[in-house]
């Protein structure tokens, strides 16, 4: 049986540098805290507080005082900069630039929408930390929309600007825009004038899906690793699966069930773009060891 690793997998740039830079502040004896989980991969997570950094939340957060707390790359509202000035907590920077790129021209779009009466909708997941991030930059003054049934939320008569979170699938957004498209058209407007389209999916994610697409189809088996609660991951996972069936979600080498993989002569091995590099070849280790 052929085991290949997808030569892309990996962290993205963002979340290296976010962890690089929690690394390089761990080589102090101050105490370093990073505002929720640096990264959607627990083992990662795990590595880096058993170096000494400390995962906290928003509430644990407004309990600080003068002490140094990261940012990762998914950025942050104003409110939280506000919090930490008032605090005199020192902020370790990590949001990744086109995340902070997208966060300014999120801003200036809805200075401009309210000025116009138009409307600023974000293509995301509520909840999501970079979703937080871009709300707070225009006071929560968007329309979410996650998926088909929330076009419903958008005025027809009015003019849109769209974002995308970063890590949302090339597809589904294409999707989303034609029915906004559409539903501009049946309204007799012409969605030319009326829609504003920003293609704000990073580049390195959106080039992960039709390399993924290839190597889903290059192998008869895909084992695709990710942190449960990583976006990009659930998205790039469902490309593997569109094409192959036999793929397989895993977190952890312990997740795999030898039974799956009976019968096939090639496995591939791939990730999100939250995955450490580390833990894909551990897991080709491991998967190596039990099927020799
Ligand atoms: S996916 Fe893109 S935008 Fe998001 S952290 Fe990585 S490099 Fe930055």
């Amino acid at each position: 049986m052929k085991i290949e690793i997808e030569d892309r997998s990996g962290f993205c740039f963002g979340v290296e540098n976010a962890i690089t830079m929690a690394e390089e502040s761990l080589k102090t004896d101050e105490k370093i805290y990073c505002l929720g989980h640096i990264v959607h991969n627990e083992l990662e997570v795990k590595r880096l507080e058993s170096l000494g950094l400390r995962t906290i939340d928003y509430n644990e957060f407004g309990t600080l005082k003068n002490c140094k707390v990261l940012i990762r790359a998914h950025g942050e509202p104003p409110e939280t900069y506000h919090i930490a000035r008032e605090n005199n907590i020192e902020i370790v920077e990590a949001t990744c630039p086109i995340v902070k790129r997208l966060q300014q021209s999120v801003k200036s779009e809805s200075d401009k929408a309210v000025a116009n009466n138009s409307q600023l909708v974000l293509y995301g997941k509520e909840g999501h930390a970079e979703i937080r991030g871009l709300l707070g930059q225009v006071n929560n003054n968007a329309i979410l929309v996650n998926n088909h049934q929330d076009i419903a939320k958008i005025d027809f008569n009015r003019a849109v600007t769209i974002f995308s979170q970063t890590t949302r699938s090339r597809k589904n957004y294409n999707e989303i825009i034609s029915i906004i498209r559409e539903r501009f058209t049946m309204n007799g407007h012409d969605p030319d004038k009326m829609v504003k389209v920003y293609n704000s999916i990073c580049s390195q994610v959106a080039n992960r899906e039709p390399q993924l697409v290839k190597f889903a189809n290059k192998h008869d088996a895909i084992i695709f690793v990710s942190g449960k609660e990583s976006s990009n991951g659930r998205m790039l996972f469902n490309v593997c699966k569109s094409i192959n069936d036999s793929s397989f979600f895993i977190s952890d080498i312990s997740e795999i069930d030898p039974a799956c993989l009976k019968g096939k002569e090639s496995i591939g091995i791939c990730g999100a773009t939250s995955t450490p590099k580390w833990l894909i070849s551990d897991i080709y280790s491991k998967l190596s060891e039990m099927i020799s």
